[in-house]
């Protein structure tokens, strides 16, 4: 196994996450479970904001893409740590408020925000909001007028740079439910439209290419477009890009088929931003903008790991042999989702060499129902607990009730020491919202 700046093994053997050995986290606290570790969380947070105060005199501000991992003490972190947070819906949005997080460090996105969270983002009165249609901005621009206010927004845009793990493509104009395009012209019309609201105020562009990106090259090429395109505004529509957000993006290390980056080597990514838009701004005479990145996946992606017990073990005779467990798509929908791939690890025999694939099936009634096809595993038997690794990012925040099993509970590991962040699931919570009609009662 590779050392993973989170993870250890100890000296009984055991698979330790952030100082805390996982066969007594399954023991105390149960299984499925997802488990974070704190440290691993402040230190990307604090990567990618120092690489702002020290690359580009602070003039910026990271949000945590609060999609990949949403609970109230992720944003508590997240205010001691000095950053903003991204939400991307009401329920977002209010988890953030609940847990305290200044309301001015707030971006809204969405693609098709609803009008009660737009309303609810001018009445908690957030910093921006990321404007992605005409109709929101004439909503917002009402919505606005009534509470006496002006809201600032960013446009969402498209650069034409389409990004993926391991390649990227540019395209003339994009297919996208998200953003307007500068190729094909509706990016300037937009923006002339926004520039016309008396309660808006726009500030500059949103752009975000992609997810599980290690391509350095795509990112630059989309801020050379997006700074283009700005300077192109300034000289047509006398327009001053004050804000430019970048989105986030960033990739982590699953398998061994993906880079494995460091905290400190993600500051790379940022500072190849960072002076593409410094160039840029020097080559058309454009102040530089406030910087803003949104990077979710690699705050919290490697920070977790999910816990589970092996349960039946199958072996299909020349195809396959299934090890079950206690979670599955309902814990993790990424592989039923995206055919994504984990590593796994028997945590408490986390020394032994591996000697079988696998293919690890979860419990729903699903064929689809896999977390990982194929996979090397010591001689896994059942009771054995199986840890996933990077699982902090879009596993709990897409999780469900499917079959109605329960959603795992979260614990943060500090100093070696879990507590809950998010409890665990009950019947009871399942048919909390449940109502029987009067006349089907027994
Ligand atoms: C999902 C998303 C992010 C975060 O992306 P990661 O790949 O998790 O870093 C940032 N900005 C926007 C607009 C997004 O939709």
């Amino acid at each position: 196994m590779n050392e993973r700046n989170t993870l250890k093994i100890n000296q009984d053997g055991h698979l330790e996450i952030g100082g805390a050995d996982a066969v007594s986290l399954a023991k105390q606290f149960g299984t499925p479970l997802y488990v974070f570790d704190e440290a691993y969380i402040r230190r990307m947070m604090g990567v990618y904001r120092d690489t702002i105060l020290k690359k580009y005199d602070g003039n910026g501000l990271v949000l945590y893409a609060s999609k990949a991992f949403s609970c109230q003490a992720i944003y508590r972190i997240a205010d001691q740590e000095n950053i903003g947070v991204d939400v991307v819906s009401g329920g977002e949005l209010y988890t953030a408020l609940q847990a305290g997080f200044p309301a001015e460090k707030i971006y809204m996105h969405g693609n098709n925000k609803l009008d009660y969270e737009i309303g609810e983002a001018l009445d908690a009165k957030i910093g921006c909001i990321v404007a992605d249609s005409y109709s929101e901005i004439d909503k917002i621009d009402a919505e606005a007028a009534k509470r006496g206010m002006v809201q600032t927004i960013l446009l969402r845009i498209n650069p034409g740079v389409e990004a993926h793990t391991h390649a990227f493509v540019q395209t003339a104009t994009t297919d996208s439910k998200f953003g307007f395009s500068i190729a094909n012209g509706t990016a300037e019309k937009i923006t002339a439209y926004a520039l016309t609201k008396k309660n808006v105020k726009l500030a500059g562009y949103h752009c975000h290419i992609g997810s599980q990106i290690f391509e350095k090259e795509s990112f630059v090429i989309a801020v050379t477009k997006v700074m283009d395109f700005a300077a192109e505004m300034k000289e047509k529509l006398r327009f001053t890009m004050e804000t430019l957000n970048l989105g986030g993006g960033f990739g982590i290390w699953y398998t061994d088929e993906d880079r494995k980056i460091p905290p400190e080597g993600y500051a790379e990514y940022l500072e190849a931003l960072i002076g593409e838009v410094q160039r840029k701004a020097q080559e058309h005479d454009m102040q530089e903008p406030f910087l803003l990145i949104e990077p979710g996946r690699s705050i919290v992606g490697e920070a977790g790991v999910t816990l589970y017990t092996v349960g039946a073990i199958k072996e299909i005779p020349g195809v396959k042999k299934y090890v079950a467990i206690d979670g599955g798509m309902f814990d993790n929908p990424r592989y039923a989702l995206y055919e994504s791939k984990y590593t796994p690890i028997l945590a408490n025999r986390a020394t032994e060499a591996c000697t079988e694939l696998v293919s690890i099936a979860g419990k729903c009634c699903e064929s689809g129902d896999m977390i990982a096809v194929n996979v090397s595993l010591p001689k896994a038997q059942s009771g054995d607990i199986l840890a996933i690794l990077s699982t902090g990012a879009y596993n709990y925040s897409m999780a469900m009730n499917y079959n109605r099993n329960m959603i795992p509970p979260c614990v943060l590991v500090h100093e070696g020491k879990a507590e809950y962040i998010v409890r665990p699931q009950s019947y009871e919570d399942l048919n909390r919202n449940d109502v029987i009609p009067e006349r089907l009662k027994k």
